[in-house]
């Protein structure tokens, strides 16, 4: 029989699990109401009692790591902490999130105790068996993985999955702190440096996608470039609708080639088979042709809509559930008033 362990971790505060980790939550839970599988929950934390009480009804076992090592990311002590939890619990399937935190430990840990390892997973199936959905070639194929090998990591992808939401509780996880025998730590983490809130464009959790394609660098019908013009309409919709910011690559790409930028972005924002895939309930493309590479990051957006001068262009062919060909210019501007009011 299947024995299963959730890993998760407390966010940058100390005093929750993430939203990823309880996404793992939900995802475990179904998976061993499945399969009549065990489940522990296993928790990377400075101090585990602080976040346990959020998972404390969601399994009948709590496994925490405790100690200051623990409260920031860092490899050493994050493979050494999962790999205790992974020993003490003996499980043969590991669920973890894909959090950057741990997608960095993860396949060492899984080596460390001769397991094998599969990422990117978004969607866990199977009764009699684990099946474990993926994308290949950028979100074009996808595949469903079963394997005997044991122990078996299934990183999950976020938004995936609801997170756990149980009833909450008092947790004493005191009894179940796993000892860990830390090695040398050479890197000392000393803080974050983040962009100001108003400067984070990319907000995964927003509702609606916004993309900005090349056309708002280009020349327009009056002969000229409005570049300045083009950054105010952006970052005024993004605040009025706290919208999350995707970029076509030929935009962020105008920087290197010595052209008008936007310079809130980066290559970070770039949407596509070379960028990232989002995942929004509702996405809006600005002055972007919809070309192919470009689209298949659109792969989990939920509905489309596109501004396009071009009649022609690959949103009107298929692409997009909504297209307006018009200048976005007049169009966001309008959109931007309507939000003001
Ligand atoms: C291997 C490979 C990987 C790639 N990976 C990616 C990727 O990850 N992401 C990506 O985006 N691309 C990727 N590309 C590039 C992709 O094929 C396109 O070149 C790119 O997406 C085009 O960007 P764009 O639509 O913004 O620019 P353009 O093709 O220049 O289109 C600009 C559009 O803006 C419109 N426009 C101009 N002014 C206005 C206005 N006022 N109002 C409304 N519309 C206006 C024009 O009509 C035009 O349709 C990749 C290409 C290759 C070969």
């Amino acid at each position: 029989m299947e024995s299963i362990l959730v890993l998760t971790h407390a966010d940058e505060s100390g005093s929750a699990l993430t939203r990823q980790s309880l996404e793992a939550v939900t995802a475990g839970k179904e998976l061993a109401a499945r399969l009549g599988a065990s489940l522990t929950i296993g928790i990377v934390a400075a101090d585990g009692n602080r976040v346990a009480s959020a998972v404390k009804h969601a399994g009948p076992r709590l496994l925490a790591v405790k100690g200051d090592a623990f409260a920031q990311a860092r490899f050493a002590s994050d493979a050494a902490a999962c790999e205790a939890l992974c020993r003490a619990a003996q499980a043969t399937i590991v669920v973890a999130p894909q959090s950057s935190r741990f997608a960095r430990v993860m396949a060492a840990v899984a080596l460390r105790i001769s397991g094998v390892i599969d990422t990117h997973i978004t969607a866990l199936a199977g009764a009699e068996t684990v099946e474990a959905t993926r994308w290949f070639y950028r979100q074009r194929i996808e595949a469903v993985v079963t394997r005997t090998a044991r122990p078996w990591f299934l990183l999950l992808d976020s938004g995936t999955h609801e997170p756990y939401a149980g009833e909450a509780g008092d947790a004493q996880v005191d009894e179940v702190y796993i000892a860990v025998e830390l090695p040398a730590l050479r890197t000392e983490v000393t803080g974050f440096r983040a962009p100001k809130q108003d400067e984070q464009t990319i907000r995964p959790d927003a509702k609606l996608l916004f993309v900005a394609g090349a056309g708002w660098t280009k020349k327009q019908p009056d002969g000229a470039v409005h570049v300045e013009e083009a950054g105010r309409l952006i970052l005024d919709f993004l605040r009025a609708s706290g919208a999350s910011l995707g970029s076509s690559k030929s935009l962020v790409d105008q920087g290197g080639e010595g052209q008008s930028v936007l310079p809130f972005l980066t290559h970070m924002n770039q949407v596509g088979q070379t960028g990232s895939t989002p995942r929004h309930a509702k996405g809006l493309s600005t002055c972007c042709h919809g070309e192919e590479p470009h689209v298949v990051g659109w792969r989990f957006i939920g509905e489309r809509r596109a501004i396009s001068l071009d009649a022609n262009c690959g949103w009107t062919r298929g692409k997009a559930d909504v297209v307006y060909i018009a200048d976005a210019f007049q169009v966001m501007a309008k959109v931007n008033e309507l939000l003001k009011s």
